[in-house]
């Protein structure tokens, strides 16, 4: 069950489409497929197996085995670590196949996948396999003597991970890494937009030596494979990432089946609150990737801008020529920033936000409907559409209260400090905020008072496997990455040890 793939560089690579289950590939019980296109083009690039309810049934009883065999606590966290170090190592030799499939996939540009996503992700399958042997539990003393008590973090189970289309391999890095490090197991569903790195990373972690069932993938769709581990009675734990609607269905499914354990990680509308004390040249480029990197498709993008009134025409004049500067094209040359979004469905859910800007009383500072005149032909039918900025926005129009995921940024104006607190917090998310200003005590203000779980000073979007992250209000809870990320992996089970008390019986009142 493969297929051959034509890389950017005219390198054939051998896929597998089948669903991994056991350490094998093999077809949907009822031989059901899914097709992915490659956004640049629009033309078909890959038919693989979808999994059905019966599917995600043996996914999840093979990662059962295994949890109760040959991982969990029948494993030892140095093996854990070389196992995850093995796979990472294996990753990094094949890193220039990774990236093009990635980017065929997912339309983003070639670098960006390999420099960025792929050498993060491999990054955390280390950071992970070094804290493998770190998680410990506390003695807690009771009675010296007599008795103790003592916590043991032991790893969950099996953990279900669906995951989101626009970093593949990132967000299954980010998923399978503590995860695994921490002893559970996994059926993990990638987006069905982007469901073919996953299967060249599960042949690597055949070749890395993990024991069958310790990782298990079934590609599928949401409504149906998702569904099927959102409800499953057998799984210990689902973690999310996508958008909050399906959300609120996985917490809902979680709930109303076996109280599986959640966490989530949803959409934003993160603010980017610019000051005049700044140096324009730098924040303009700030705000420019933090709407416009990975072409906007970010839960995190800083997709809300709130320009001080003083330097308000100044910033989105310069702010326009960056974002007009941007080489927007074929995902497979060096030098082009955005590609193509993922979908058809998000092109024309894109497009439709742009139209509403339109409708809703935004003035056009750049971008907007036309058709990109410069792309080559084979480009035609392909997923694009240009920056867009809106200003003199306001709450209450589309793009500035709802998650686009796309590169469409609605810009405010402020006056006051207080007021652009007042702005920037006036979201249901709360996800990432920016903060642009050479005032220290101001930007340790702006810390305090925005409601999110990352906020980034005098730049946008860094993001390291060493740093916790995730958010608050309708964003999601839970965080990935950094020690927090391991702890969402483990539970703990305290444990009461006496070595000296007796116990008369009968007891009554008089016993002391
Ligand atoms: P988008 O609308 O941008 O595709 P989603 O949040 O729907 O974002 O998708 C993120 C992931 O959630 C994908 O893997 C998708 O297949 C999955 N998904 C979608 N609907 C459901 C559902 N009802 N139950 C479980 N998973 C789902």
């Amino acid at each position: 069950m493969s297929i051959k793939i034509e890389l950017y560089d005219k390198k054939t690579i051998d896929l597998p489409t089948g669903l991994f289950i056991n350490n094998e590939f093999r077809p949907a019980s009822d031989g059901s497929t899914l097709t992915t296109p490659n956004p640049a083009t629009g033309e078909d690039l890959a038919t693989i197996s979808s999994a059905t309810e019966k599917d995600v049934d043996d996914a999840v009883a093979s990662a059962r085995k295994a949890f109760d065999t040959v991982w969990g606590t029948n494993s030892s966290p140095g093996e854990r670590a070389l196992l995850l170090h093995k796979w990472a190592d294996l990753i990094e030799e094949d890193i220039e196949n990774l990236a093009q499939l990635e980017s065929l996939d997912n339309g983003k540009p070639v670098w960006m996948a390999r420099d960025v996503d792929i050498v993060d992700s491999i990054g955390c399958l280390r950071y992970y396999a070094g804290l493998a042997d770190k998680i410990e539990g506390r003695t807690i003393e009771q009675q010296e003597g007599v008795k103790l008590a003592f916590t043991r973090p032991e790893p969950i189970g099996v953990c279900g991970q669906i995951i989101p289309w626009n970093y593949p391999i990132q967000m299954f890095a980010w998923k399978v890494s503590p995860a695994l490090a921490a002893g559970n197991t996994i059926v993990m569903k990638p987006a069905e937009q982007t469901p073919l790195s996953a299967l060249r990373l599960a042949e690597l972690a055949v070749k890395a030596g993990f024991p069958p069932g310790v990782l298990n993938i079934v590609n599928g769709v949401g409504a149906i494979t998702g569904n099927a581990i959102a409800n499953h009675m057998d799984i210990d734990k689902v973690a999310f990432t996508g958008s909050t609607v399906t959300g609120r269905k996985i917490m809902a499914s979680a709930a109303s089946s076996n109280l599986k354990k959640v966490s989530l990680e949803l959409g934003g509308k993160s603010p980017v609150v610019v000051f005049d004390s700044v140096d324009i040249d730098q924040t303009a480029n700030w705000v420019c990737m933090a709407i416009l990197f990975n072409h906007g498709q970010d839960c995190c993008a800083g997709s809300r801008l709130f320009v001080q009134d003083t330097i308000k025409d100044e910033f989105l004049k310069v702010l326009k020529r960056k974002i007009e500067e941007i080489q927007i094209g074929d995902p497979s040359d060096i030098k082009t920033f955005m590609g193509p979004l993922v979908s058809k469905v998000q092109h024309e859910k894109v497009l439709q936000y742009i139209k509403y800007g339109e409708e809703e009383g935004g003035k056009l500072l750049t971008g907007g409907l036309q058709q990109l005149s410069h792309l080559d032909a084979k480009f035609k039918n392909g997923f694009y559409v240009t920056p867009t900025v809106y200003t003199d926005c306001k709450k209450g129009m589309k793009i500035v209260d709802d998650e686009i995921f796309g590169p469409v940024l609605a810009v405010q104006s402020f006056t006051t400090e207080e007021e652009a607190v007042k702005l920037a917090n006036d979201t249901a998310y709360g996800l990432g905020g920016g903060i642009f200003s050479q005032n220290a005590s101001q930007c340790m203000r702006m810390v305090h008072a925005i409601k999110a779980g990352t906020v980034w000073c005098n730049q946008y979007m860094a993001l390291s496997n060493s740093v916790p992250f995730g958010g608050v209000k309708q964003s999601g809870f839970g965080r990935e990455l950094g020690i927090e990320g391991l702890k969402e992996y483990t539970q703990t089970k305290a444990v009461h040890w006496n070595y000296g008390e007796e116990i008369p019986w009968p007891i009554d009142g008089t016993t002391g």
